[in-house]
């Protein structure tokens, strides 16, 4: 996963230390990223992809490793 979407997620979660729900005072809080709106559609795409059992080159199917370092062996996604 490229940094800029591990960041925006790291932010995603940060902001609901401070707002729980994703109302207009959470999205405010991750306007100050400017990945935010590229980091989401990247996300939907892999969502979209994955639930129709596509993974991306490397990964195998079925992998149910969790708890995958993002500084080791990530795929490529470019
Ligand atoms: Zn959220």
């Amino acid at each position: 996963m490229p940094q800029w979407v591990i960041d925006y997620v790291l932010l995603h979660e940060l902001a609901h230390l401070l707002v729980a729900g994703h109302n207009a005072a959470f999205w405010q809080l991750l306007e100050a990223y400017p990945d935010t709106a590229r980091a989401k559609a990247f996300l939907e795409g892999v969502s979209f992809a994955t639930s129709r059992g596509l993974t991306p080159a490397g990964d195998e199917m079925g992998d149910d490793d969790v708890d995958d370092d993002a500084d080791s062996e990530s795929p490529d996604w470019n």
